[in-house]
């Protein structure tokens, strides 16, 4: 998405180069909302975390944790499930957050999410099955992942694995 060029209010030429573009014509600024991106951190009975191989950009081709936006009005545990269920053909429970990414805007474009809220989810049925964005689906072990999207991805999995430590599990 490129930057607007027009106020959807009065149709006024916008001015770019402050921190938010600004009409020319009325006044009024333009905020822009930041996106939202939520996704989950689901370990399987061995421990070992599922991931998504991305069909589409940023990231194609590479790994990364089941996720996507938030759509208005949705509530961003009922989206990380939608988003589970959507990749990866399993239903999750969703619980606490693991972390709160902050992400910085893909120049030229704003196509990635602005933050990003990992979640701890739980498995609790459907079938296994690449789906949607993703190209292709599994379990990895934490410590041979295959090659990752963002860096978000391997923090998440670092404290999955230490709060497996501290519990014992
Ligand atoms: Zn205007």
């Amino acid at each position: 998405m490129s930057l607007a060029t027009f106020c959807t209010s009065c149709a006024g030429r916008l001015v770019h180069g402050g921190r938010h573009p600004v009409c020319s014509h009325c006044g009024r600024t333009h905020h822009r909302d930041p996106k939202v991106g939520v996704g989950v951190v689901v370990l399987d009975q061995a421990g070992r975390l599922l991931l998504v191989r991305r069909g589409v950009r940023p990231g194609k081709g590479l790994w990364a944790l089941p996720a996507g936006f938030v759509d208005a009005g949705e509530d961003p545990r009922a989206a990380a499930a939608r988003e589970t269920r959507e990749e990866t053909g399993l239903l999750v429970e969703v619980g606490a957050v693991l972390d709160v990414y902050a992400l910085p805007s893909v120049r030229g474009s704003h196509g990635g999410a602005s933050f990003f809220l990992a979640f701890e989810a739980t498995s609790v049925g459907g079938t296994l099955t690449a789906g949607d964005d993703a190209v292709e689906v599994g379990f990895f072990d934490v410590d041979e992942l295959p090659e990752l999207a963002f860096p978000s991805t391997r923090d998440a999995a670092d404290r999955m694995r230490r709060r497996g430590a501290e519990t014992g599990q």
